[in-house]
């Protein structure tokens, strides 16, 4: 057993009196991509959105790297080494793809002042449609471009923890594979440990070395990937098999 990066530990999160985390608890090991799956409304988002800061859990604890983070704020956890990329992109259409790039940097820890141009060149060679476009506004973005920015921005701050949020929506299935090639090598490559939600369960298990079934707030199922594509409960739930 490796060492774990992130120990969700019963956590329960609540909008009013909609119970959306009714105590669940998710282990990931450094260096692992573990998926969250599962159908509309399950708690995937609410899951991401909890270890990033943004919603308050009722109850349970959530530890990054052996200390719990309950309580910090996005930005101090950013600087910790978890970054968001949220679902709906949120790039700044105003802005260039270089400028918008440039908005990740400030999360970045001050130890990687040095490799900027580097880390940039990294971007733009995961991603050689950000370089065409560099000097583009956000606004001018294709969907799969607006993806791939909001990618590239949460890995220039050198995260040691993704926490990726439906990259495939939208995108056609040549640019969703693109994407996912992206995490596949940003994973093996640059070892950035990954939790990655999607209701593209196939795409996700492929690339994933675990996952979790969410429904209505509780796990219902957790396995290996391959477990996982051969269960009957996934594959008529989520795989259309
Ligand atoms: P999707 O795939 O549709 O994004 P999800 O699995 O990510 O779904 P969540 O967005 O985490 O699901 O939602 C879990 C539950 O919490 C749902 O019942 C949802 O309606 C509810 N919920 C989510 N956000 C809010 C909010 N801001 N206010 C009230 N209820 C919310």
């Amino acid at each position: 057993m490796g060492e774990n990066i992130l120990t969700i530990k019963d956590l329960v999160v609540s909008y009013g009196n909609i119970q959306a985390l009714t105590g669940i608890s998710i282990d990931i090991e450094r260096g692992e991509i573990v998926t969250l799956i599962g159908s509309n409304g399950a708690g995937k988002s609410t899951t991401l959105r909890t270890v990033s800061g943004i919603n308050k859990p009722t109850s349970g604890d959530i530890s990054f790297e052996g200390k719990s983070i309950l309580g910090m704020k996005t930005h101090q956890l950013a600087r910790a080494g978890i970054a968001h990329a949220p679902e709906g992109r949120h790039i700044i259409p105003g802005l260039t793809v270089e400028q918008n790039l440039q908005v990740g940097l400030t999360a970045r820890p001050a130890e990687f002042k040095d490799s900027i141009e580097e880390d940039f060149e990294r971007m733009y060679t995961l991603f050689p449609v950000l370089r065409e476009r560099r000097k583009q506004t956000g606004w001018s973005l294709s969907g799969g471009e607006q993806q791939m920015l909001s990618l590239a921005r949460a890995l220039i701050s050198k995260p040691r923890l993704l926490l990726l949020d439906e990259p495939s929506l939208g995108l056609a299935p040549k640019v969703t594979a693109q994407v996912f090639e992206a995490i596949a090598s940003v994973n093996k490559v640059d070892g950035v440990t990954i939790l990655l939600v999607e209701q593209n369960a196939f795409m996700a298990l492929n690339v994933a070395n675990r996952g979790y079934l969410l429904e209505n707030g509780a796990i219902r199922h957790s396995g290996t990937s391959k477990e996982l594509l051969a269960s009957p409960a996934v594959r008529d739930a989520y795989l259309g098999a």
